[in-house]
């Protein structure tokens, strides 16, 4: 099972794709990329990845991971164009 999961689709379609993610305390996403532009922003929590009201910004090809060291669930929305697929995602 994934360490993190969506917890409320904004909106899914083609030409992108919009999900709030949670991630449990002590969750790790591997390192990965995109065939796409990815930009999320932290609504809850902080951990060693990632800081609570901070966007980020991953460019196509820019490898990226979500390390929640924390105590704390890490609960962030994801704007990635295009849609987000297992096709457009490859995991280093
Ligand atoms: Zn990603």
């Amino acid at each position: 099972m994934a360490d993190y999961f969506k917890e409320k689709k904004i909106f899914d379609g083609k030409l992108a794709s919009c999900f709030v993610y949670g991630m449990k305390p002590g969750g790790i996403e591997k390192k990965h990329y995109h065939q796409a532009l990815e930009i999320e922003y932290v609504i809850k929590g902080s951990c060693k990845t990632h800081q609570q009201g901070k966007f980020y910004m991953y460019k196509k090809g820019q490898a990226h991971e979500v390390i929640n060291d924390s105590n704390q669930p890490l609960v962030f929305i994801c704007l990635t164009i295009p849609q987000e697929s297992e096709r457009n995602t490859i995991y280093l």
